[in-house]
């Protein structure tokens, strides 16, 4: 729908790896045919079955692709979600590779009228290729800065992410070159995510790191309460507090959450960060008329649509959007003033004000 095409858009929780677009991956995967990932490979069609626990199955799923259509992917269940990120970072290893990850991510946000990008990603050392993770993290910086001197129309800024599959220690190391950046990049760099496998870890092991984080001056973005059973986690990181919450679908005491999560999160006004396909096809949500969405925006708590990973869960911005509206019957005003009302809880306060600005010259008529 060209209105939401149009509609200039904030996009605050996109993981790179997550967000490869397929035709990047047809690149990435014509440099590297000895891994042998092949559409073949990576798909898992309709009718076949694999277990959950079978270990290091490809499981992007490509449909056919017809023309005009987009290829078509889903991802069964959200373990085998972060199946597929071990086969997108075989297939991203060294600093060419997220030189053009990341610019083709970039710009394909900024195809899709997004004007504020907060990327995410973890610094990834691969020994085989030499790549480091201070490289990695430079190398996210140069694609941001080569698309800002290519005119490419976003502002971007970037968060260093922990994954909790790591450990305390490696969340500590994650955080000193956080900081590093941030003081180094003028700012480019704005904070610090937490997420990866919710099953794996306790948030309590990564407080020391997220405290350190928050005193020298990053905004937090965590992932929260992603799956059931993680309400005591979620007290205690609620307790920092955080600057944003990812995700946050099982803080309401009607899913098994509680009102004293709510009543946190409220009383901090912490933003959520809110990706509806994502939930769906990662099956913590039932479907999108169950989505938390809705619990929140009744609510009138700030609450941003975001696409979380555009690329596995073939998404853009403009579809979430339009998918909120639909789904809970919005009207185009209220989609945008959702849009605007989300420079408010961007990690770049030095930017809102321009945004709003641009936010008023880009409002694109009301059907
Ligand atoms: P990367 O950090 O750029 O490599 O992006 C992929 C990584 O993002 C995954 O390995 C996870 O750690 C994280 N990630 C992506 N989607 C999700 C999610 O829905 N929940 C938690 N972590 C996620």
């Amino acid at each position: 729908d060209l209105f939401y095409r149009q509609l200039p858009k904030v996009e605050l929780h996109a993981h790179l790896n997550g967000s490869v677009s397929f035709s990047t991956i047809e690149k990435l995967v014509a440099r590297k045919p000895h891994l042998n990932i092949e559409h073949g490979m990576t798909a898992i069609r309709s009718g076949q079955r694999r277990t959950l626990d079978e270990a290091d199955i490809p499981i992007i799923c490509q449909r056919k692709r017809r023309r005009g259509q987009r290829a078509g992917c889903f991802v069964r269940t959200r373990r085998r979600c972060f199946q597929v990120f071990k086969v997108i970072h075989q297939l991203v290893d060294t600093e060419e590779d997220i030189l053009m990850v990341a610019k083709d991510v970039i710009r394909e946000f900024a195809a899709d009228g997004v004007k504020y990008l907060e990327l995410r990603s973890t610094p990834r050392k691969e020994k085989t290729t030499g790549m480091t993770k201070r490289r990695y993290v430079e190398t996210v910086i140069e694609a941001i800065r080569q698309c800002k001197n290519e005119g490419v129309d976003i502002e971007v800024r970037f968060l260093v992410a922990v994954d909790r599959r790591n450990g305390a220690e490696v969340a500590m190391e994650t955080v000193k070159l956080a900081e590093d950046f941030m003081l180094s990049t003028g700012g480019l760099v704005v904070g610090l995510d937490l997420s990866g496998d919710p099953t794996v870890g306790h948030g309590r092991d990564f407080l020391p790191a997220l405290q350190k984080a928050k005193n020298c001056g990053l905004k937090l973005s965590l992932h929260l309460s992603e799956v059931p059973s993680q309400a005591d986690e979620s007290e205690l990181l609620l307790n920092i507090p955080p600057d944003r919450i990812g995700h946050g679908t099982f803080l309401h005491p009607e899913v098994g959450g509680s009102q004293s999560l709510v009543d946190k999160v409220r009383k901090h006004n912490t933003p959520l960060e809110l990706c509806l396909t994502s939930n769906v096809k990662g099956q913590t949500v039932s479907s999108y008329s169950q989505h938390h969405f809705l619990y929140w925006y009744q609510m009138g708590h700030p609450s941003v649509i975001c696409t979380d990973d555009k690329g596995v869960f073939c998404t853009d911005l403009s579809q979430e959007y339009q998918l909120a509206a639909s789904t809970f019957n919005l009207s185009q005003e209220d989609m945008w003033t959702l849009s605007h009302k989300a420079i408010d809880c961007t990690f770049a306060p030095d930017l809102q004000q321009q945004l709003h600005q641009k936010w008023l010259e880009l409002q694109p008529t009301l059907f």
